[in-house]
């Protein structure tokens, strides 16, 4: 049985080396064949020329395959580039920064092999020295989530081993904004998880900045759910009944001769609802903005190179037209 290793890389040239000490080490162990798919996310440092170089080095024991997306697509498309490659019965996604322990490969294996367990997890059991802001900002966001979505994805990692199955379907889904921990476990398969420590990184940086890090919460949570809007929709209820109550005391008030002044009154009510029409406004603009992206139907990522071990050829992992569609694409274009 064949088992794909995918491997999302983005400026790792310093960990590299060790990375791939570690997993060989840990794959000669296991008694199945391997191929490892490394996937380049637009590093901008030697990551490239140093997993090229393993696809001509001698790797008797496993083939490997290295994909070069032509820019920084982030670590979704990566994944994904990985498992449109992945040719095994089953895939284990795997950071390259050693986060992920490669020795609870052979032990994810045994739990899908002989458990027949089509999702097996890595699961967080504490979380890394990281900033209290982070801390903070990462429980908040999880509450936040599984309100919305009814998903809990704490401690959830995108350390995962998936059947064949589940790569079929993931790879098939429809939609461009991807989150894999948060679809995993919507596709609802059986899983199993196994917990580890992540260990501090061992080299380089990670590459989330908060900026990123909003920015992955906001879709996140757009694409799960819809309840930020029902939400805006029960807000704008409760003021409606209130300022119904309202107007009929301001009338009440004015027919009876004793309207006051009400000036500050006014101007409360005005600020208030102005900022909550442009908030709903806002938080409508960001459905749209995630509906727009999603129409337009671009590729999630774009492959600018590929280099294999073994060329099997099939699947290159590409969104890319063919030169066939590419010219059928031009010739409608002079009709
Ligand atoms: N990564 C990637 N594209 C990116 C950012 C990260 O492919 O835009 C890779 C990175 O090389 C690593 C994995 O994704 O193998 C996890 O990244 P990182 O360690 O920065 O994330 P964290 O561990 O902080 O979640
Ligand atoms: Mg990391």
């Amino acid at each position: 049985m064949l088992i794909s290793l995918i491997v999302p890389i983005h400026n790792e040239q310093a960990g590299l080396a060790r990375f791939w000490q570690a997993v060989s080490a840990s794959l000669k162990q296991s008694g199945y064949t391997f191929e490892v798919v490394m996937v380049d996310d637009g590093s901008t440092d030697d990551s490239w020329q140093l997993i090229s170089e393993l696809t001509t080095a001698d790797q008797s024991s496993f083939d490997v395959t290295a994909i070069r997306l032509s820019r920084n697509f982030g670590k979704e498309a990566a994944i994904l580039a990985g498992l449109r490659r992945a040719g095994g019965n089953a895939a284990i996604v795997i950071d390259a920064d050693l986060q992920h322990p490669p020795k609870l490969i052979p032990k994810m294996l045994e739990l899908w092999d002989k458990g027949k367990i089509p999702i097996v997890e890595g699961v967080k059991h504490k979380r890394q020295h990281e900033s209290s802001l982070k801390r903070v900002g990462a429980t908040l966001y999880y509450r936040v989530f599984k309100l919305s979505s009814g998903l809990d994805m704490r401690g959830a990692s995108d350390f995962k081993l998936l059947d064949r199955r589940v790569i079929d379907h993931y790879i098939n889904l429809p939609e461009t904004a991807r989150y894999f921990r948060g679809l995993t476990a919507w596709m609802g398969f059986d899983s199993a998880a196994i917990e580890f420590e992540p260990p501090n990184r061992e080299a380089g940086m990670s590459g989330w900045s908060i900026r990123n890090l909003l920015a992955l919460a906001r879709t996140t949570i757009i694409s799960f759910s819809s309840l930020p809007l029902r939400i805006v929709t029960w807000l704008g209820l409760i003021g409606l009944i209130f300022s119904l109550g309202l107007t009929i005391q301001t009338l009440w008030y004015k027919w009876m001769g004793y309207a006051e002044a009400g000036f500050p009154t006014v101007i409360l009510l005005i600020l208030g609802m102005g900022s909550m029409i442009l908030f709903g406004l806002g938080l409508i603009g960001e459905y749209i903005g995630e509906i727009y992206r999603e129409v337009k139907r671009r590729p999630s990522y774009i492959v600018s190179d590929i280099h294999s071990t073994s060329d099997r050829g099939g699947n290159p992992g590409n969104e890319q037209p063919t030169d066939t569609e590419l010219a059928s694409l031009h010739s409608d274009d002079y009709e």
